[in-house]
């Protein structure tokens, strides 16, 4: 049975590796960082080492189980690859969504346990937080995480020390798309994406895939990637 289930594994490999040609938006490249407390994302620490048109694809607050499906089907559509950072209580919620982010290729961090504003909190109670969110991520992937964004970009000494001791990669943004708002309509989006883009370049973009109107609109932003020309780079860890 278990050959099988290789066999056909490998068969649905090669069929939707067929199926993203040059009329998708596809992967162009991967880079692979070491595990280690490194911090990246313009706005606050120094860039990736990416060329001009080349884009990070990653998505915040998830696993969202009516919004993250949609987010995972647009990038299969468009042969992405994209890194997701995980709420520890919604993986300890959706372990199955989670997983599935995983295995059909993306890569996963970490992004708090309970989403507050860590500045708001003390020391213990941040330390608490991380600890509980690297637990969440262990429990459910088998492993460290290897990469960490604060909610709302509120980096704190204590938790940039720990995250530092611990080998685990601070991922901030070079740009992202406001996408927060309930009302915001796919077109509203896109032309936020496009004006990031203008002015950016490149880098790592921040979206949400647990935004209902980002999870809508995935597809259309996506297709203003490709016909900019811009190029998908995956980060994975070692
Ligand atoms: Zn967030």
């Amino acid at each position: 049975m278990k050959a099988i289930a290789l066999i056909l594994a490998a068969l649905a490999g090669t069929a939707s590796a067929a199926d993203c040609g040059p009329d998708k938006l596809n992967t162009e490249r991967t880079i692979i960082l070491k595990r280690e407390g490194a911090a990246y994302g313009a706005l606050q620490h120094s860039a990736l080492p990416l060329k001009k048109g080349e884009v990070v694809l990653t998505f915040d607050d998830g696993p969202s189980p009516e919004n993250t499906p949609l987010v995972l089907k647009a990038l299969s559509d468009q042969c992405a690859k994209a890194t997701f950072f995980l709420v520890g209580q919604n993986i300890t919620q959706n372990p199955e969504l989670a997983r599935r982010e995983v295995s059909e290729g993306h890569s996963a961090g970490i992004h708090s346990d309970t989403h507050p504003n860590l500045g708001s909190l003390s020391p213990e109670q941040q330390l608490e937080d991380l600890k509980r969110s690297r637990a969440a991520y262990k429990a459910v992937f088998g492993v460290e995480t290897p990469a960490y964004r604060f909610p709302f970009l509120a980096e704190t000494p204590t938790m940039l020390e720990a995250l530092k001791q611990a080998n685990i990669t601070v991922a901030s943004i070079d740009m992202g798309i406001n996408d927060w708002i309930p009302e915001d309509t796919t077109a509203i989006l896109a032309q936020r994406l496009k004006d990031s883009l203008d002015k950016s370049g490149s880098g790592i973009i921040l979206m949400h895939d647990a935004n209902g109107p980002t999870a809508k609109a995935l597809p259309t932003l996506l297709q203003v990637l490709k016909d900019k020309g811009y190029k998908v780079v995956h980060l994975e860890w070692q």
